[in-house]
């Protein structure tokens, strides 16, 4: 079995026009220096389609659902209350993102697939009935209800590294107790979306289910591995089924948007030790998304850094 990758065109066209940071870029940028690194040769290169409507509703309201389609006929305005716009048909290619994470959770579940990696996805910040920071639909809360409904896994740890809190899956699953988080970015103080302070750790009866590692900015390497460590016990006390990473390149040093200093090889630790760690737990199933990054040449080398122990 081995890992498959979802690259393509249709993909590739999850960005916002008018010199927007998220741009149509991205994808092509970690593509092209992927080949050059050979790291095209060891992967399958996997179809996807969009998502039908209602399996986008397992996380999303109809509401909400219907407004996007709405605005991607008019193809103006925006989503949310300012970082989001709507553009001509961006129904489509959101819900293409969706899909892609779908039809990549079907091949992990079905054995297929040991492992999958989704540059173009994460969109972390979405709300069940809004969209928010560059995010139009939230593939990883998609994901995680499908897996329940669909594929019958219910434990699952959700890993983020981006440098922006994932507030649109810590808070839609805070009250759940099946659903781990652990969450490390740049201190909510300094940063959007403002939130994931450490004494937030889930709800109610999912109290102490998450774990959210803020770091000032200026964070580097060194700081980064010791809150993995921290990490790291944590997820290995609640045994997951299934681990999804949504691995953010915009924590590296030079982003545009942020102000942590990571290098790729915060990346590479953290897809290496969530392998071992699904491989112990979970059968190896592990699912990764690309999630922020607005500088391409980081974006690049962070997710072949990725790509490349995935594939080892
Ligand atoms: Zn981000």
């Amino acid at each position: 079995m081995s890992t498959h990758l979802f690259v393509s065109p249709a993909l590739g066209q999850y960005g916002f026009p008018g010199g927007h940071p998220l741009s149509v870029d991205r994808q092509g940028a970690f593509w092209q220096a992927a080949r050059s690194r050979g790291l095209d040769r060891n992967v399958v290169l996997a179809p996807s389609a969009p998502a039908p409507r209602a399996a986008i509703e397992r996380f999303h309201t109809p509401e909400y659902v219907e407004r996007v389609r709405e605005a991607s006929r008019v193809g103006a305005g925006y989503l949310d209350y300012g970082d989001t716009p709507a553009f001509p048909g961006c129904y489509e290619v959101a819900a293409h993102v969706v899909g892609a994470a779908l039809e990549g959770a079907r091949r992990v579940v079905a054995g297929e697939a040991l492992r999958c990696f989704q540059p173009i996805g994460g969109l972390h910040h979405a709300r069940r009935g809004s969209a928010a920071g560059f995010c139009v639909f939230n593939d990883i809360g998609v994901l995680i209800e499908t897996l329940r409904a669909e594929h019958g896994v219910r434990r699952i740890a959700y890993v983020d590294i981006d440098v922006h809190h994932g507030d649109g899956v810590y808070y839609e699953f805070e009250h759940d107790p099946h659903l781990i988080v652990v969450d490390i970015h740049e201190d909510g103080r300094f940063l959007y979306p403002g939130t994931g302070a450490s004494h937030e750790t889930g709800a109610g009866a999912a109290q102490g289910t998450k774990l959210n590692l803020p770091l000032a900015p200026g964070a580097d390497d060194a700081q980064f591995f010791r809150a993995w460590e921290h990490a790291e016990r944590f997820l290995a006390r609640f045994e997951p089924q299934f681990f999804i990473l949504q691995c953010g390149a915009d924590s590296l040093a030079d982003d545009p948007l942020a102000h942590l200093r990571f290098t790729p090889a915060a990346h590479r630790h953290a897809v290496r030790r969530l392998r071992l760690l699904a491989e112990q737990h979970a059968q190896g199933r592990l699912m990764a998304f690309g999630g922020g990054g607005y500088n391409l040449d980081g974006l690049a080398m962070a997710w072949c850094a990725v790509l490349e122990v995935l594939q080892q």
